[in-house]
Parts: C-alpha cells; structure tokens; sequence
C-alpha cells in the first residue's frame, strides 16, 4: 500500500468544517499538515494514519523510543536537564495526579485503561478494582492480558472507539485516559462510547497535552506535546471542556491547577450527565 492509501483524511474533529477552510499551523510537516479549524478554533492534523497502521508501524513502544533519540539529538543538553528536573518533579511535586485522582473519585469495581499499553497502570491498581484495557498494539495487547487476567479483567485488543463499542453499557466505576485523547481520530465518538460504558456512579480521567500551555508557545514545534504523526487532536483547556461537555459527561474536577498553563499537560475528571 502506498501512503495515501494508509491515512485517513479528516475534517474539524470538533465541528466537522472541512479542513482546506483551516489555517495551516507552521507545527505540522508536508506529510502530516496540522490545521487550525476556521469555525471552531480546534487543532488537528488533517492526515492520521489508519488504525491498522498505528498497530504495527507506529506502535507506541516504538515511537516514544525513536522520539526520545531524535529528540536527544537535537539538543542533548536540555532533553538531559529536562529529565532530570521531570524525575525531581515527580518525586518532588508529585506531579502525576492518576493515583489520587484515582483513590478521590472511582467507586471499587471495574476500571477500563483505553490505550493500556502493557497494562503498567493497570497492573498498579489497588484490589478494590478489577483491570480491563482496550490496547490497538498486539503485542502489548498480549503483555497487558497476562497482567490483568489473574485478577479477573480483560484486554480488548483492538483501537479504542471498536473496542470500546463491542463493550456492555454501564460496566465500568472507572474510565482512563492517561494520554490518549490526542491519538484518537474520532474524539467525539470515543467520549460518547465513553459515556455509554459508565455507571451512573462512575467516572472518566482524562489527561492530554495542553495545547494552551505557556511552554508551546516559548518552544514552538520543539513542544513535548508535538508527536507527528500520532498525536492527531491538540487540545486547549477550552475545547476539551466544550467536547466533554457536548458528548453527555459532567466535568466533576477541571480546575485551575487541573490546567495550568505552566503544565504541559492538563487533567479533567468527568461523569454521565443525567
Ligand atoms: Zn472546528
């Protein structure tokens, strides 16, 4: 197959303008063309490739790798102080919030990592939850299995918005999305099956780069948000909210320190509405 054939070509993920009425953002390349929507403000890359694709060819465990390098290369000294200062961050400010957010706001039962990867959060979580992920690479889709099995969950190896639709209504207190949101061709649809598989009771974590952040602006495309071509939606803490919002879930935390913009990142916690 050649690569036209292996993408999917997409309009406004938030509000389905066409993408030629984008302005085209100097962040994307000549493959993978990067728009911001005319109507809507939303940014995307107009090109994403096919979901078979990702499972092989852009694996995460492989282009996290060759990201790293490329990035070492570029500018060896900062990526070296950068990851040191993120190992002192972590310890430090605790500046993963999964595990409280976790603890403060999923009922015990079952819990559902979309883009589980080898099942590392799955794998971590206490004993009043029982593990389930949807993973699109075979391979960590077989690693996570043999993690969650034991305990009584189950990995769907499949993308996320196919996985998630074979799944019963209500079956989960616990929906995670710990960087994945900004991989998904079809976000809307994605948050809607979201919806669909919470118990009332239930809620979703979501955690995406922060496209409104201060650090994009001062580093441009050398952003850690910028992953081409698998990052596909670039989210603002505006339109995050409003997509959220618009596919039937209540943001339960989406406060100031959920979406600072001296983060890269942001965090909401979010229910079915009623
Ligand atoms: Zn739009």
């Amino acid at each position: 197959m050649d690569v036209q054939s292996r993408v999917v070509e997409r309009t406004c993920p938030a509000c389905n303008s066409p993408a030629n009425q984008g302005k085209v953002l100097p962040y994307g390349s000549a493959e993978w063309p990067m728009r911001e929507c005319n109507s809507c403000g939303f940014v995307y890359l107009e090109r994403a490739p096919i979901y078979e694709r990702l499972s092989e060819e852009f694996a995460w465990e492989k282009t996290s790798q060759a990201e790293k390098t490329q990035r070492e290369e570029r500018e060896p000294v900062k990526q070296g102080l950068s990851r040191a200062f993120k190992t002192f961050r972590q310890k430090v400010i605790k500046r993963n919030k999964l595990p409280e957010l976790i603890e403060k706001y999923v009922p015990a039962g079952k819990v559902l990592d979309i883009g589980c990867a080898a099942g590392g959060i799955l794998g971590s979580l206490p004993a009043q939850y029982t593990p389930f992920g949807i993973e699109v690479s075979r391979q960590l889709a077989h690693e996570a299995g043999t993690l969650v099995r034991p305990r009584g969950g189950d990995i769907v190896h499949d993308n996320a918005l196919n996985g998630c639709t074979q799944l019963p209504s209500q079956m989960f207190t616990g929906v995670l999305m710990s960087a994945f949101l900004e991989h998904e061709v079809d976000p809307k649809n994605l948050l809607k099956q979201v919806a669909r598989v919470l118990k009332p009771e239930g809620v979703v974590i979501i955690k995406v780069p922060n496209y409104g952040s201060w650090n994009r602006s001062i580093r441009k495309e050398r952003w850690c948000g910028f992953r081409l071509p698998d990052h596909v939606n670039y989210f603002t803490p505006q339109s995050l909210l409003n997509m959220v919002i618009e596919q039937g879930l209540t943001p339960v935390q989406f406060g100031l320190a959920d979406r600072q913009p001296t983060s890269d990142n942001m965090w909401l916690v979010a229910k079915p509405a009623l």
